[in-house]
């Protein structure tokens, strides 16, 4: 489990150049501060922005992603060009893969037959026992349907890794698009079986049989929509902790043949009839559910569903007609128009498939020495004013102090990139196989490696997330924040600017991560990233009290048309926003301390500009269909309300600006949020 500070799917153009420090253009002065900052941050800016046709948003972090892009792109061009002079396997191997992406006309030629040996295997699906095995093949390729493993640190044995069983299987972006009764929902189901019917032809059915296969598929996947917990239940993590053993698991799940399907992954070792290691099912009525399913659904159905899920993870790697139709349909989703060039959406799959290979040559391009021991310094002002934090807190006894304490010391910082980068010796790829190939080719070795892990100790040095990449995390179980190369740039973070810019860029970034730590999941892992209560009861109680009132805030913005966002769903980001921007701020008048007081730029304050550069982080425009997908799917608040949201906490955001009661910045005490 692991909580991200943002959540990009895309690359975007870059039409500004890096800025350094706060953009006296992007303001709006005409809109008071103290009544909409974001909007006083970013309004100069969003009066005339424009969203490309090929994305779905607009801004700083789109930005930032595809300059990123342009940098990859001059790796993979270099390693596609090299093919046969590169020095090391490892590139060769990155620029075979890219090349074959960017050779359209050898995808063309292809058709289907990458995927025509377990479309026959499929199709020859005659009796229920046959079920274990294909669906243990798709899980081999990296296809998460109707379920799919992982192997994960134990929540409560933190050394060792266990086998994790989730619940899978849906086309929609998730389980209520299938359950809610409202016309749009309506309407999008019938956009999504005609979707599935025409892929069903692209694979050769006659239009009568499309239109009946993927009604079967309607109906399964609706059957486990029913049985899937949702995103906000799965957010307490003693609710998806369920250890059971190969016994318990057949109990649980009878229909399934359990030693086949972890044979047939290549795990002998939860196949033994004896073996007493225990697995982790998250979510044991949705495997109940499945099982009843490999009882009792139609087998033409059965075949439908899993020729779907083949197809469709395939499908943005297969010919014209394959990618065009996958396309229509996510496009749809996410309100985009067309379609990214090809290059962009090849160096995004090389980032995937191989990307330690990619972030390497990555970070030796892009990434100086110097950043990372200056972010390690900025992290550490953070945990230290986070620390006093700590020791200041009113509503915390000292008991509960010392054990977050312990935790706070203990996080492990990781920054650029990771010590150790993965090999890919055992991959094979070849730039002139096609594509679809490959990208299965890689599929299944990243899961192959993941199944690996099982039951091993744990490596906490293991990144998850690419060097290249424009975000950040913490993971509770491993209790790390780790900050890639890919954010540490402009304008987040710049060696050139000042600290009020770092700060409030980078710092408040970091600040959200370490919050993480102790937001409402965190809170309940340990210094050692074991799930175990440290807090005394009133403590508890004291925290859930002031998380209610985050909850009831966030409850309360619109995030479109008449879409509230959830707070219920995006109460740990939110604790973490609110939370790590009061830290960043305190760490800034750290960094201060001993030092002649900055002078004002541009009419401003280092403290005013320590808020516009957070602020202006989260410069963005968001189409229509994005801000409503990700309000409904996604565990962050909508820009505009990380912004406000948090600021509006925030006493020192306030007198930077003089701000008074009654203004719409201003939570009154009452209601204020204030956690951290
Ligand atoms: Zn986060």
């Amino acid at each position: 489990m692991r909580r991200a500070v943002l959540l990009l799917t895309a690359v975007l153009p870059c039409t500004l150049s890096a800025q350094r420090g706060v953009n006296r253009a992007y303001l709006d002065t005409t809109c008071a501060p103290c009544r909409n900052f974001f909007t006083y941050a970013n309004g100069g800016w969003l009066k005339t922005a424009t969203i490309p046709a090929a994305y779905a948003s607009a801004g700083a972090a789109r930005e930032l992603v595809d300059r990123n892009a342009e940098a990859l792109h001059g790796v993979l061009d270099d390693a596609a060009a090299g093919l046969d002079t590169a020095r090391d396997s490892t590139t060769r191997k990155l620029g075979a893969f890219y090349a074959s992406c960017m050779d359209s006309a050898r995808a063309e030629q292809a058709a289907t037959s990458p995927i025509y040996d377990d479309l026959q295997a499929i199709a020859a699906i005659r009796k229920r026992s046959a079920l274990t095995g294909v669906i243990a093949r798709l899980n081999l390729l990296g296809i998460s349907a109707p379920l799919y493993i992982l192997a994960e640190v134990d929540p409560k044995e933190s050394t060792r890794n266990i086998g994790q069983l989730y619940q899978g299987g849906l086309g929609l972006p998730d389980r209520d698009y299938y359950l809610r009764a409202d016309p749009a929902s309506d309407s999008l189901r019938l956009a999504y079986g005609a979707h599935v019917a025409r892929t069903f032809e692209l694979l050769g059915d006659t239009p009568a049989a499309a239109r009946t296969a993927a009604a079967a598929v309607m109906r399964f996947e609706t059957a486990l929509a029913e049985s899937s917990m949702t995103r906000v239940a799965q957010r307490d993590p003693e609710a998806v902790y369920h250890p059971k053993t190969l016994r318990e698991l057949s109990a649980l799940a009878p229909a399934i043949d359990w030693p086949r399907y972890f044979d047939a992954l290549g795990v002998p070792a939860l196949a033994a009839p004896k073996s007493a290691q225990p697995l982790n099912v998250s979510q044991p009525a949705f495997l109940h559910q499945l099982s009843a399913l490999v009882d009792r659904a139609p087998l033409d159905e059965w075949r439908a569903y899993l020729r779907w899920h083949l197809v469709d993870n395939v499908a943005p790697s297969l010919s014209a007609a394959f990618v065009a139709e996958d396309f229509a349909f996510r496009a749809r989703l996410r309100g985009v128009k067309e379609q990214l060039p090809r290059w962009k959406r090849c160096a995004a799959a090389s980032d995937d498939a191989l990307g330690d290979a990619l972030g390497k040559a990555y970070v030796e391009r892009e990434f100086p020495p110097a950043s990372k021991a200056r972010v390690l310094e900025i992290v550490n002002n953070l945990q230290a004013a986070f620390a006093e934090r700590i020791r200041r807190l009113s509503w915390m006894s000292d008991s509960t102090k010392a054990q977050a304490l312990t935790k706070l010391g203990a996080v492990l910082k990781k920054i650029g990139y990771p010590d150790r980068w993965k090999d890919y010796s055992g991959l094979t790829v070849s730039a002139s196989a096609p594509y679809a190939s490959n990208l299965l080719a890689a599929q299944t070795f990243e899961q192959q490696r993941e199944l690996a892990k099982i039951g091993q100790p744990v490596d906490r040095y293991e990144w998850h997330m690419t060097a290249p990449t424009v975000n950040a995390y913490y993971d509770p179980t491993t209790n790390e924040i780790t900050f890639p190369a890919g954010i540490l740039a402009p304008p987040y973070f710049d060696p050139a600017a000042d600290d009020a810019v770092n700060y409030g860029g980078i710092g408040s970034v970091i600040g959200h991560e370490l919050t993480h730590g102790f937001d409402d999941q965190g809170r309940q892992y340990d210094a050692g990233g074991n799930l175990r209560d440290w807090w005394t009861a009133e403590d508890a109680r004291r925290f859930q009290a002031r998380a209610e009132r985050v909850v009831t805030q966030y409850n309360g913005y619109v995030a479109v048309d008449t879409l509230h966002v959830n707070g219920a769903l995006t109460l740990g980001e939110n604790l973490a926003d609110i939370g790590g921007l009061e830290i960043a701020y305190d760490a800034y008048e750290r960094s201060l301390a001993g030092k002649p007081r900055p002078g004002d730029v541009d009419g401003f304050t280092p403290e005013q500009r320590f808020f516009l550069a957070f602020a202006q982080g989260w410069r963005s425009l968001l189409r229509p269909e994005t801000l409503r997908l990700r309000t409904l799917t996604n565990s962050h608040a909508p820009p505009e309300w990380r912004v406000n949201g948090s600021v509006s906490n925030s006493p020192e955001f306030a007198r930077a600006f003089e701000c008074r009661a009654g203004d719409a910045m201003v939570r009154t005490d009452s209601v204020g949020a204030a956690v951290w």
